[in-house]
């Protein structure tokens, strides 16, 4: 038996009805597969376990006799004698052809059998050379939205997602610094060090100055995680067991800084220092530096932070010492998006609280769900009363933290929240997000996150695009009029921790933050582990050229309790007040 969800099987019946229709079979045939591709993505439970329960399939309604044979078929070997048959007669680039959005069936069926075009090649192809625009509904508009799809996925040929890269590195540097002694440091480099949403490789630099040969050694001996392509000079080039290009940099005392600054690039921000070292007759690969800060101040700039180093006016920025000083980890002094069994996360509200003290916050706020669609194990007023007393006890007995209660409360489809006011009154921080309802169209999606911000309990907007990586696009809001909403209700707006939703992103943490925006930084940890993502996080913020003022939780507990319990329409006095007196 394979694990094979149904979200796979509906998709395979789906593909088999779009080809038919494309091959100009019967509509009767081809619709009663798309019926049943529907029937199976709608199941409430997984097909290979009714198979294993030994339940007859047939009793599903929808699905006779043919079909549970094919299901039976697929589950067992993993694969579908018809299926692949009739995907022969197709060109190879067909399947993707199928998943370009703006193109439906009867649309390809003409594509196929009118422009012989069959996959993504001669697709761009037709568009070039017109023939696309000649068949009926393919407006100008239409054609635009294919050829942006055209663009992404050349875009993004040949990179990965960070979310995914960053444990496969981690795991690298992890295992270097475990087995092998390394007089220097292990550095992550690269577009991971910058902290770009997706990556080309992975960039580690090694300082272990003469020990090349034992350095290789040892490396070969992790050929479970990597293996070992080439090696020129100092340069090790690998490629990690899930294929992802792998660079390792050895290097020495003399020559470590301004390795690491080569390798964390870009290229251009390497080149451009080179240029502007030249010009002062220096020759930085031939000196000795202590550290990243002493290569720029030699060249007679500012240093440059990594997450900056994108940025394209950053020399200029440099050169007159105007860049301001960013935020940093151990500005942060409290998380205010944690899980805990009470909902959806993996340990308990105990685990979570330990793990914060030890990692140095002064404040944590338990934020679980609010119980909305039923999923995530929400909670319901009643659990979260039950929630709030054992919150009060664990508060009242640990040292060293303060916990919050709270919730990550569902703004609903029409903008109102999940808990009565009064429910949300008692609580210390609520954070709202959006979860379901995604596809609302801009105006509407807009109204429903300023009701939300227009409660006035409501502390923080949870991620606000709720976009995931390579997995969800993010809905379609109007960020300025978000933007201005938040300031003026004086709701704060959450940087998001986690890599996969990178949420709100640099570009709009900028905006937000020239704007006038409070902003918070927080892990939404759904386990222990997740809670030291919180660096990510500043980095997204540093990308966004916030200070510690620009991001609430670097007060100070008793400054953060002034700030929450103030009325909240006077919180941007009260947190510019706070700031000051910190300062
Ligand atoms: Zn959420
Ligand atoms: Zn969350």
């Amino acid at each position: 038996m394979r694990n094979i969800d149904n979200s796979k099987i509906a998709e395979v019946f789906l593909v088999i009805s779009v080809l038919l229709e494309i091959r100009g079979d019967d509509p009767f045939t081809y619709r009663a597969y798309r019926n049943v591709s529907r029937v199976i993505d709608r199941l409430p439970h997984q097909l290979t376990q009714i198979i294993q329960d030994g339940k007859d399939l047939k009793e599903i309604p929808g699905i006779g006799k043919a079909i549970s044979e094919k299901i039976l078929e697929l589950v067992t070997t993993g694969e579908l004698e018809y299926y692949e048959k009739l995907l022969k007669e197709f060109p190879d680039g067909i399947l993707e052809l199928i998943k370009v959005p703006g193109i439906g069936p009867k649309s390809l069926s003409r594509i196929w059998n009118e422009l012989g075009v069959g996959d993504l090649v001669g697709l761009q192809l037709s568009i070039d050379d017109g023939s696309l625009k000649t068949l009926p509904r393919m407006g100008d508009k239409v054609i635009e939205g294919i050829r942006r799809h055209l663009d992404l996925l050349q875009a993004s040929a040949g990179l990965f997602p960070t979310h995914v890269v960053m444990p496969v590195a981690q795991k690298i540097v992890n295992a270097i610094q475990d087995g092998f002694y390394v007089n220097l440091d292990v550095l992550l480099a690269g577009e991971l060090r910058r902290l770009e949403e997706e990556v080309s490789k992975i960039s580690i630099v090694c300082g272990i100055d003469d020990k090349q040969t034992e350095f290789l050694d040892f490396l070969q001996q992790l050929n479970e995680i990597f293996v070992i392509n080439d090696v020129v000079g100092s340069k090790i080039f690998a490629t990690t067991s899930e294929g992802i290009d792998l660079e390792i940099l050895t290097s020495d005392k003399r020559k470590f800084a301004i390795d690491l600054i080569e390798q964390t690039g870009p290229n251009d921000h390497f080149q451009e220092l080179m240029y502007a070292a030249k010009e002062e007759n220096i020759e930085l690969k031939e000196c000795s530096f202590i550290d990243e800060v002493q290569v720029y101040k030699c060249v007679g700039l500012q240093f440059i932070p990594a997450e900056l180093r994108f940025f394209p006016k950053i020399f200029k920025m440099a050169e007159t010492n105007s860049i301001p000083e960013l935020v940093s980890v151990n500005d942060i002094k409290g998380d205010l998006h944690v899980h805990s069994t009470w909902s959806d996360g993996k340990n308990s509200i105990d685990e979570m609280v330990e793990s914060a003290r030890s990692l140095g916050l002064e404040y944590v706020a338990i934020t679980d769900h609010s119980a909305g669609l039923g999923i995530a194990n929400g909670l319901t007023p009643e659990r979260l009363i039950k929630k709030n007393l054992e919150i009060q006890k664990l508060d009242n007995s640990i040292e060293g933290i303060k916990i919050f209660s709270g919730s990550e409360v569902d703004i609903r489809f029409d903008g109102s929240l999940d808990y009565s006011d009064d429910l949300l009154q008692s609580l210390d921080v609520v954070v709202a997000s959006v979860h379901n309802s995604m596809n609302q169209d801009r105006v509407t999606m807009t109204n429903r996150i300023i009701r939300a911000m227009e409660n006035p309990f409501v502390t923080v907007i949870g991620h606000l695009t709720t976009r995931k990586i390579g997995l969800r696009p993010p809905i379609d809001v109007d960020l300025d009029t978000i933007f201005e909403v938040a300031r003026d209700t004086c709701t704060a707006l959450e940087i998001n921790s986690s890599l996969v939703r990178m949420d709100l992103k640099d570009r709009y943490v900028n905006k937000a933050r020239e704007m006038g925006v409070a902003l918070i930084i927080n892990t939404d940890s759904h386990n222990c582990e997740d809670l030291k993502a919180i660096e990510y996080g500043v980095k997204i913020a540093k990308r966004g050229f916030c200070q510690s003022h620009n991001i609430v939780n670097t007060l100070s507990l008793n400054a953060f309790l002034k700030w929450i319990r103030s009325e909240k329409s006077k919180r941007q006095i009260v947190l510019a007040e706070l700031f000051e007196k910190e300062a």
